[in-house]
């Protein structure tokens, strides 16, 4: 009936828990991204980001719940000339790729960025018929499969995002 309340499905409570970890876990490690990146791709005449690796973003049902409705959607298009314009929702491969010349000057910084991700990552794995919860649809959600991934979450908390006092 029109006008009544209405409550979320466990469902969509479990998913949205998991779009707030997923969106903490995108802050931490954007900042640590940002401190290696920030002068060098600034600067970069040829930025590596490119339509194809943006439609990752468009083609993942998880991370659309993330980046929310919005005009670009399926336009593949996330760069506007000056950087990304995805603040939540990046595709994972875009956390994770360095070119040449910062693996170069900041290798050190790197390595536990490359760490984070690559837990981060189990986090999902696994989620369906041994694909990860970043590329499957909505038929495979289900409580049980959210809810496992959310221990999961929890256990990548405690090793990487500890409360801040
Ligand atoms: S990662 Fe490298 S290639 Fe990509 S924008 Fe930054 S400096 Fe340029
Ligand atoms: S960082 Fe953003 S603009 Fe660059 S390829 Fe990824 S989604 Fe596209």
């Amino acid at each position: 009936m029109n006008g009544m309340k209405t409550t979320s499905s466990p469902m969509e409570s479990l998913l949205e828990e998991l779009v707030r970890f997923h969106k903490e876990a995108e802050e931490i490690i954007a900042r640590r991204i940002a401190e290696i990146c920030r002068e060098t791709c600034s600067a970069c005449q040829t930025p590596c980001c490119n339509e194809h690796m943006c439609s990752e973003a468009d083609d993942s049902y998880f991370l659309t719940r993330i980046i929310g409705a919005d005009s670009r959607k399926n336009s593949g298009k996330w760069f506007d000339g000056n950087g990304c314009m995805l603040q939540y929702g990046r595709p994972m491969l875009c956390r994770d790729y360095f070119c040449d010349e910062l693996l170069v000057l900041a290798a050190e910084k790197i390595v536990p960025v490359r760490q984070f991700i690559k837990d981060w990552k189990l986090v999902y794995k696994n989620f369906a018929s041994n694909r990860s919860l970043l590329v499957v649809g909505p038929d495979a959600m289900n409580t049980a499969r959210l809810e496992k991934t959310l221990v999961k979450s929890e256990k990548f908390r405690q090793k990487w995002m500890p409360p801040t006092s």
